[in-house]
């Protein structure tokens, strides 16, 4: 499995390159002990902008709709927030099998 995992201030998305598809994994949000995550979504290219923290998600082919978002950096300057990481591989796994 091809997995990318961006995080952003907000939510763990985990893109799967090899069936293009992706889905997110909400932070500070937990149900019964488990992590709220999105269903999988199809999407047509991830595009990472390597000179900022942005991402953008082109999900159709035409580039038509896109989501874009931005990475959370380790210090917070973004959003205030000096969070660690607290996802496991195993949620990762889970998430994704
Ligand atoms: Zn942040």
């Amino acid at each position: 499995m091809n997995l990318v995992i961006l995080e952003s201030c907000h939510s763990t998305w985990i893109f799967d390159s090899r069936q293009l598809r992706f889905c997110r994994i909400l932070k500070g949000i937990e149900v019964g002990r488990r992590r709220v995550s999105t269903e999988w979504r199809p999407y047509w290219e991830l595009d990472v902008d390597p000179r900022t923290e942005a991402f953008t998600v082109y999900l159709d082919e035409g580039r038509t709709r896109l989501i874009r978002s931005s990475r959370h950096t380790p210090d917070g300057a973004r959003c205030g927030t000096d969070d660690t990481l607290e996802l496991s591989l195993e949620d990762i796994r889970r998430t994704a099998a």
